[in-house]
């Protein structure tokens, strides 16, 4: 197991506290590795600024043969990063190695590509007797900050826009999932140049305040929750950084009479579960048409129970344990709160499960009203709530009624309605028919609280990149 920070090129053990790092499926501690000290956060931004002034110069083909090598890479160690991420997120470990490592190298591949074809608008005489050009140049150094849920994921959406487009950047994982991160270095410190990334380890409210208030960080780019973001946004005011923000979401689902209902239960059952709902973007909060409300909430119930997990074959396991006991304490309180009330049924689960691991039964609830705790609040574990509708318009209304703005589904035989609906949705992203499909191609990014940040596809390389004009007097 890799347990140093890169530095500079150099691997280098934090100074300060050490922090637990947990298995989630038996609650054991499996490393204990101390977080990086002030010092080693100004050796990280000051070897990310000495190097940009070279890899910003490299050519786009340049970059683009390095993020190649990285992907290559990834893919050669795919089961070792497997494993290490199942190990620290407690993810069924087919999960990772089907699901998520050939999407991570994907990223690297797809944005080796896309900043190969990056340009500015073509050039023009705007003012007699000059030309001006459009250049799309690097931010300078990013400070990338991510969540636990996709530990490696969201490290790949963060670094491959930004040193495609010619950033260097200071890396910080979760203080709860940074082994992956730590594998990584060691490719990373073989295929770039020192200084291009820089990874350190440390909590949020030491070595990630220290990242978000530095004057030598040009960007933060952040993936976490709604509160982090706007400390984020507080600190940028510090020296005016360009921001990058991806925040929660509480993803809406429009089941319309005429929907397939065996295939809204049959995605409901992997969309609003997988990860163990630990996903932004989960399919947590359905609004059924009042006509096929009981058929689905009396078929999602069934299907949810037959959901595999805690198994001691975890290749038999369809969804893994809650990240920590904080989290899983957190998914119980409001699972207890919703069952106070004598309007909403637990149809399934509602119970931890599974020894000294993190596990929470799948679990729907069923008669939720819009103002409930429940279709307000993004728990992040793995429940669904069910609320009946007899007025298209309402479920729109509700679907819309969110602080959050990242992702939407809505399940309809009626090309029609779908597009009326997807248009009428304030999200990111609106799927019909599915859910939770993430394309390297196509971006991910929210409304409203989720922020605005865009991840992958072409978007992400302008997020991460500036326009500058040149002018040539003849
Ligand atoms: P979090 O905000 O607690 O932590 C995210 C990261 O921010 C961690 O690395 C943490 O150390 C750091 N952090 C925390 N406080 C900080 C501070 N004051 N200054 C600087 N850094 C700080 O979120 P989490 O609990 O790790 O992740 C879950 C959240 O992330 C959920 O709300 C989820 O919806 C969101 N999320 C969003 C997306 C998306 O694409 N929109 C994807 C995954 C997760």
């Amino acid at each position: 197991m890799d347990t140093q920070m890169l530095i500079d090129g150099r691997f280098e053990t934090g100074t300060e506290a050490a922090e637990d790092i947990i298995d989630p499926k038996s609650g054991e501690v499996v490393a204990s590795l101390p977080e990086a000290s002030a010092d080693q956060v100004e050796a990280a931004v000051a070897a990310a600024r000495s190097a940009f002034a070279a890899w910003s110069r490299t050519t786009p083909a340049e970059r683009s043969a390095h993020l190649l090598a990285i992907a290559d890479r990834i893919d050669a160690e795919s089961a070792g990063f497997a494993a290490l991420e199942a190990l620290n997120c407690g993810k069924p470990i087919n999960a990772v190695t089907v699901d998520e490592i050939p999407t991570i190298s994907d990223c690297f591949r797809f944005f080796a590509g896309a900043v190969r074809t990056l340009h500015g608008m073509a050039a023009g005489e705007y003012i007699a007797g000059h030309t001006s050009m459009i250049r799309r140049d690097p931010v300078g150094v990013i400070g990338s900050i991510a969540p636990w849920n996709y530990p490696l994921m969201m490290m790949a959406w963060k670094l491959a826009p930004a040193i495609a487009g010619g950033n260097t950047v200071v890396f910080k994982p979760s203080e709860n999932t940074p082994l992956t991160a730590l594998k990584l270095a060691k490719i990373l410190a073989d295929v770039l140049p020192a200084g291009v990334v820089n990874i350190v380890l440390g909590r949020g409210a030491s070595v990630g305040n220290a990242i978000i208030h530095h004057p030598g960080i040009d960007m933060v780019s952040l993936t976490g929750d709604v509160g982090t973001g706007k400390k984020v946004l507080a600190a940028a005011a510090g020296n005016l950084k360009r921001t990058h923000l991806e925040l929660g979401g509480k993803a809406p689902v429009i089941v319309f009479d005429d929907a397939d209902i065996g295939e809204v239960v049959e995605g409901l059952r992997a969309f609003g579960y997988y990860n163990a709902g630990q996903d932004c973007t989960a399919a947590c909060r359905i609004y059924a048409d009042g006509k096929i409300y009981d058929n689905l909430v009396a078929d999602l119930a069934s299907a949810v129970s037959s959901i595999r997990f805690a198994d001691a074959d975890d290749t038999a396991n369809e969804m893994g344990p809650l990240i920590s006991g904080r989290q899983r304490d957190r998914v119980i309180g409001f699972v207890e709160r919703a069952a106070e009330h004598s309007h909403m049924e637990i149809a399934t689960g509602g119970k931890t499960a599974g020894g000294s691991g993190f596990f929470f039964e799948p679990t729907v609830i069923a008669g939720a009203l819009q103002n409930d705790e429940i279709v307000r609040k993004e728990v992040f574990g793995p429940v669904v709530s069910v609320t009946r509708f007899t007025d298209t318009e309402d479920a729109v209304a509700w679907a819309n009624d969110s602080d959050y703005g990242l992702a939407s589904s809505v399940w309809t035989k009626d090309v029609g309605r779908a597009m009326s609906a997807a248009a009428s949705l304030r999200y990111g992203a609106t799927w019909v028919n599915t859910h939770f499909a993430l394309p390297s191609e196509m971006p991910h990014g929210g409304l409203k609280q989720s922020g605005y940040g865009k991840d992958m596809s072409q978007y992400a390389l302008e997020d991460y990149t500036v326009i500058r004009h040149v002018m040539i007097k003849h």
